[in-house]
């Protein structure tokens, strides 16, 4: 056992190196660096491969004697890992990576021509690989199951699949309802400095402090977390919309998570977040269910108005608060809504279920494309680059990751019932400015567990049952009728 844990902790610790590496090229490397820097972090993900699949690993795995509890955990976690990354030859794994970057970079020059023929044989290479991948699993019950296991653990087809299309057949009705919202004082000029100054403002209140984080600039926010008491935030800054606001928010939640993993379970494979979407669970309510909700709003505002005079002075809170929850659909995902956002995600992951499964040919991918986009959210795709060219992900190879965005939106609404049952005050206590109350119950019944238990037994363990859309689909009511009447 305590070899094992050496070993593990090793591999741990390179893993962390790898992200400082990540988080070293988004944010601060010189750009002249970027070939010889990509070797290094090459070089620290192989030698954590290595180090993890080694044969000894897995005799050490099969011969433990766990002491106690997260002994055990450890084991069967990592064992489950082993077994998996096992599976793969690593001529596939090269070849994936080598198939990935050719594939981003036709995937450039296709948006660079907005047409998808020139991104398609690259594509199609890909989800080759990707089958292949699946292949390596025979047992699975669908070729989509070993993919989506990359990032949900133990998660099926069948179930996201059924959580996800109930989200849909839920979204669609909501947003032709949705009431029309002047949101034009969003989209004017903020200047940088009013920014800075209220993302600070709000991120102190939230519970972040110079002693164990820092907040940077980077092209596409994101969060790291290099140790317990080391969480890196980014976020970018326009000067014609809030955006900075909601992306430190949204990164906020990933980075507590992490921090509040519980600390006996650092350098194992049990001290990260349990999924990707469980993460986006923790980063979507904090965006969404804290960051535009009435409370919240009631003690920003006059941050706001501090920070931005002549947008804000003589505005209230409620006409704020009602403006950054308008729903309107939209062609491009990462500027979508809270509500229409769903939709988005739901039409990429049956796309890819179906160019995965063989149901829909590389070809015929934008036009189905369009349709849906029609079908979803009532609007015409002009061209390649506002539809099916949009995101990175295809061309990296990320396929299985799509839903976890969705899920994560479901995780949190799950969440958000029980925490009103359990802090029916917590918008009184965010119109204070106290977060704690938060922070402290998402620690206890989430964050400490890290990857202790699956996503399925985590939700079990603290909503009392499966994936379901119906909180999330509540709220969003809840919402929209509050907009209407406000109006009215
Ligand atoms: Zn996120």
């Amino acid at each position: 056992m305590d070899e094992l844990l050496r070993r593990l902790g090793e591999v741990y610790d390179l893993e962390r190196t790898a992200m400082l590496l990540a988080w070293d090229q988004e944010v601060c490397m010189s750009p002249a660096g970027a070939t010889e820097h990509g070797e290094l972090r090459a070089t620290i993900e192989r030698l954590a491969h290595e180090r993890f699949v080694d044969d000894r690993v897995g005799e050490l795995l099969g011969d433990a004697r766990p002491r106690d509890d997260i002994h055990a955990d450890t084991v069967r976690v990592a064992l489950r890992d082993f077994e998996k990354a096992r599976r793969v030859p690593s001529d596939l794994v090269a070849e994936m990576a080598r198939a990935g970057a050719a594939a981003r970079t036709a995937w450039m020059k296709a948006r660079e021509l907005n047409d998808f023929a020139v991104f398609a044989p690259a594509l199609a290479r890909n989800l080759e690989l990707r089958r292949a991948l699946s292949a390596c699993f025979p047992e699975a019950e669908h070729p989509y199951d070993p993919l989506l296991d990359d990032y949900e653990p133990g998660l099926r087809t069948a179930s996201a699949g059924a959580a996800l299309e109930r989200l849909r057949d839920g979204l669609v009705p909501l947003i032709a309802a949705a009431p029309e919202i002047d949101d034009s004082l969003l989209h004017r000029t903020y200047p940088q400095a009013g920014q800075r100054a209220l993302v600070h403002t709000v991120l102190d209140a939230l519970g972040v402090d110079d002693q164990a984080w820092r907040l940077d600039e980077a092209e596409h926010p994101f969060a790291a977390a290099v140790t317990v008491g080391d969480i890196r935030l980014t976020t970018r800054y326009h000067d014609d919309d809030l955006e900075s606001l909601f992306s430190c928010i949204h990164e906020f939640g990933h980075g507590l998570y992490e921090q509040q993993v519980d600390p006996a379970l650092a350098r194992t494979p049990l001290g990260n977040g349990a999924s990707s979407a469980w993460h986006e669970s923790q980063s979507r309510l904090w965006e969404n269910m804290v960051g535009r909700s009435p409370g919240f709003w009631r003690w920003c505002f006059p941050h706001a108005q501090a920070a931005f005079p002549e947008r804000f002075g003589d505005r209230t809170w409620q006409e704020v608060q009602r403006a950054v929850n308008a729903v309107r659909p939209s062609l491009i995902r990462v500027s979508a809504d809270e509500v229409t956002y769903g939709l988005h995600i739901v039409l990429r992951f049956e796309l890819e279920l179906a160019l995965i499964e063989g149901a829909l040919a590389v070809d015929d991918l934008p036009a189905a494309w369009n349709e849906r986009t029609q079908a979803y959210l009532g609007l015409d795709v002009p061209d390649d680059c506002h539809g099916v060219l949009q995101d990175v992900h295809w061309s990296e190879g990320l396929f299985g990751y799509f839903p976890t965005y969705a899920l994560g939106n479901i995780i949190a609404g799950q969440l958000w019932a029980r925490i009103a049952d359990d802090l029916p005050d917590i918008d009184e206590r965010f119109a204070e400015g106290d977060f704690a109350p938060l922070r402290v119950w998402l620690a206890q019944h989430v964050h400490r567990h890290g990857r202790r238990l699956m996503g399925e037994d985590l939700l079990e363990r603290v909503v009392g049952g499966p994936l379901d859309p119906t909180p999330y689909l509540g709220y969003l009511e809840g919402k929209l009728q509050a907009s209407a009447q406000l109006m009215t």
